[in-house]
């Protein structure tokens, strides 16, 4: 496998503690030659012992699909780290020092961070010849200026502990930034936007001129927009309250707060499709959750405005965002004096492609887009090979 090819593909790895997502995929063409998820990795019973065995098993399926990677040549292995720390604010290529680093921002990423160290570990010895390429989840909100970034707490606590909103899903709001300049048709320079990720977790961004300067997510995943089945943004006393009230363990709330919050906590599914069926149906429960889940959206679109100093697109990514007109009809609505709106056919025609939903001539763009983070992986990887020289 020499790697040298311009239309070599890049395999992506997205390794979680139990689970290895992968695909291949030619970062200039977008095209997908394989792709898939290995799960169950080190349970009982499912014959994946480990993230080496779940590495073989990707390459069992790549040749059970006819993907002929000697053939095609492999250009890098990009591999998605959740967490990447104060200092890592662009992909770098893994070598036995920055593996260390990764595993030194372990404790910021308990949850996150072995996963992907375990793929990589795997990965480096499966495909020694090739380049290893890791992508943080963070980088892109690394320009956050310091007044968006910092907790107000004691600067030495925070010093000492690297405490600050680092924000996550960055490689999503990285592409979809990206990919509407291209679909209004305007420099990406020129403009500013809030991209709204609404998946299983959930994320806001407000973007001034391709630069991210705030986002929802803190200093883990947890802060923020309600999710699937996260809090998002909590009163931090709940946390004292539940431990010396109601005498919960520290690791209770957090799984708490983590695991049965958000849609989950509140109606009891965190499958958000689940919870509009429901709550059509005159689930009272489900329609607060979808009433709270709605108006954190839009207290932080009004937030992103006023931090941006004024809003030229809107954009809704993910599974909600780009599947949910329901949805994307709630947060705009009545938001007329912002300038934002959506016009109801565009919003209700269903597509896979990016487009724009608001009204010709609307002050505010409203925009879906699709995300697409293997690609993004891919592609960033592929970028930092050629500055070094392939
Ligand atoms: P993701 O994490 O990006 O795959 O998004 C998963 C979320 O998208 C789940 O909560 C799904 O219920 C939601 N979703 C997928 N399709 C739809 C749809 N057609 N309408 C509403 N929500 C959807």
């Amino acid at each position: 496998m020499t790697g040298s090819s311009p239309q070599a593909p890049v395999l992506v790895l997205n390794a979680g503690s139990s689970s290895l997502k992968y695909q291949v995929v030619v970062p200039e063409s977008a095209e997908v030659l394989a792709g898939g998820t290995v799960e169950r990795i080190g349970e009982d019973g499912s014959g994946v012992a480990d993230h080496a065995a779940a590495v073989r098993t990707v390459t069992d399926q790549l040749d059970a699909a006819g993907v002929d990677l000697a053939r095609t040549g492999l250009r890098a292995v990009g591999h998605r780290v959740v967490h990447g720390g104060p200092d890592f604010s662009d992909p770098v290529l893994l070598d036995d020092a920055v593996v260390a680093d990764i595993r030194d921002l372990v404790p910021l990423a308990p949850l996150h961070n072995p996963g992907a160290l375990a793929g990589i570990e795997a990965a480096r010895d499966a495909f020694a010849d090739v380049a290893q390429v890791a992508v943080f989840d963070t980088a892109f909100f690394a320009s956050l200026p310091a007044a968006a970034a910092t907790y107000a707490i004691p600067k030495e606590v925070s010093e000492e502990h690297r405490l600050r909103r680092y924000g996550f899903h960055g490689t999503s709001h990285r592409y979809v930034s990206r990919a509407v300049a291209d679909l209004v048709g305007r420099p990406l320079e020129s403009f500013t936007q809030v991209v709204l990720h609404l998946g299983n977790g959930c994320s806001a961004s407000a973007v001034d001129g391709g630069v991210a300067v705030d986002t929802s997510m803190g200093l883990t995943p947890l802060q923020g927009l309600v999710m699937g089945t996260r809090s998002g943004d909590v009163d931090p006393a709940v946390f004292t309250f539940l431990h010396q009230q109601a005498g919960m363990s520290v690791a209770d709330i957090d799984t708490m707060l983590n695991k049965r919050s958000g849609l989950k906590g509140l109606a009891g599914a965190n499958d958000f499709r689940e919870v509009l069926a429901r709550a059509d149906d005159g689930d009272a429960d489900a329609r607060l959750a979808l009433d709270v889940y709605v108006h954190r959206l839009r207290h932080y679109v009004g937030a992103y405005t006023a931090v941006l100093g004024g809003l030229d697109v809107l954009t809704f990514t993910a599974g909600v965002g780009e599947n949910s007109p329901v949805l994307r009809a709630a947060v705009v609505a009545n938001l007329g004096r912002l300038g934002i709106a959506v016009d109801p056919a565009r919003n209700e025609a269903r597509s896979r492609e990016a487009r724009v939903i608001s009204p010709d001539g609307s002050p505010v763009t409203v925009t879906v887009v699709p995300t697409n983070e293997e690609l993004e992986i891919a592609r960033q990887a592929a970028a930092l090979l050629e500055r070094h020289g392939g």
